[in-house]
């Protein structure tokens, strides 16, 4: 790639304090891209993150902690960042999860991994696609699972929620896909599934297995990867970097 093709854009990443958000927050800043970056970040971590993002080229960094698990908080990030400027590219990305099996999965955890998975991505949407339809341009990049498009057990409210945020992002690109012009760029929604990506978010099942099979961390890695990823090997986040940049551009759906 070529320059720096951001230059002049804004971009809230959703769960970018750490793993895969901060990944795509660095990206996007490499490319002159000013970050809002967002999350429920432990003492130091915004901190952190922000000096990461800054050092990857952002020219602007800010930092919202509000949480995703509540509506109300929702609507106030958007307004606090939207107050602040326009949102050229939206990264739904932060995510949580809690795996048992259906019949005894805690109602409390259906709730919260709907919420944040799935509910905060319709209202931060909802508030910011207007406004990138009335300018013209806006990049949506949704940050489903493998588990958006197959099912594993013992991950009801999860796999429902990145089904569901699929499915959405299918509706939302649908919307809006005549918004704006060719020579503006227009509005697009994307949905990107990773498959396992070494982050804290699967270290609880990594350890479980490990623990059920009493075996080393490796070998329980494989064991976990076996059914949805041939290589057996977790993505590693150094390594996508190039390549987030380029498929936020894309118009895809998947
Ligand atoms: P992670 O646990 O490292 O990061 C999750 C981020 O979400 C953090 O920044 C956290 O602060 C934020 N977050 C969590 N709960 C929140 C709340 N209530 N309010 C506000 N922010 C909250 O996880 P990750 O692996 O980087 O996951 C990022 C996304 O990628 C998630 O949507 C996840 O489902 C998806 N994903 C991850 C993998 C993987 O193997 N790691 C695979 C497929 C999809």
């Amino acid at each position: 790639m070529n320059g720096k093709m951001l230059e002049g854009r804004r971009a809230l990443v959703t769960g970018s304090t750490q793993g895969i958000g901060l990944a795509v927050a660095e990206a996007l800043a490499a490319q002159g891209c000013s970050l809002v970056l967002h999350g429920l970040a432990r003492p130091g971590e915004a901190e952190a993150a922000q000096a990461a993002v800054r050092a990857a080229g952002a020219p602007d960094v800010q930092f919202f902690g509000h949480d995703l698990a509540d509506a109300a908080e929702v609507e106030r990030l958007m307004q606090s960042v939207l107050q602040d400027g326009p949102v050229d590219i939206l990264v739904n990305n932060a995510g949580i999860q809690h795996t048992a099996p259906l019949a005894s999965m805690p109602r409390a955890k259906w709730d919260a991994i709907l919420a944040v998975n799935l509910s905060a991505a319709f209202d931060t949407m909802r508030l910011a696609l207007p406004r990138m339809a009335e300018r013209g341009f806006g990049r949506v990049v949704n940050i489903a699972s493998a588990h958006g498009l197959v099912a594993s057990v013992q991950k009801a409210p999860y796999v429902a929620a990145k089904f569901g945020l699929v499915g959405m992002s299918r509706v939302a690109a649908l919307e809006y896909a005549s918004a704006g012009s060719r020579a503006g760029g227009g509005v697009t929604v994307n949905c990107v599934c990773p498959g396992w990506t070494e982050t804290a978010i699967i270290q609880p099942q990594i350890d479980a297995r490990a623990q059920a099979l009493q075996v080393p961390r490796e070998d329980a890695v494989r064991d976990l990867l076996r059914e949805k990823q041939p290589s057996l090997r977790t993505s590693r986040r150094g390594r996508s970097r190039a390549s987030w940049c380029g498929s936020a551009s894309r118009r895809r759906t998947t």
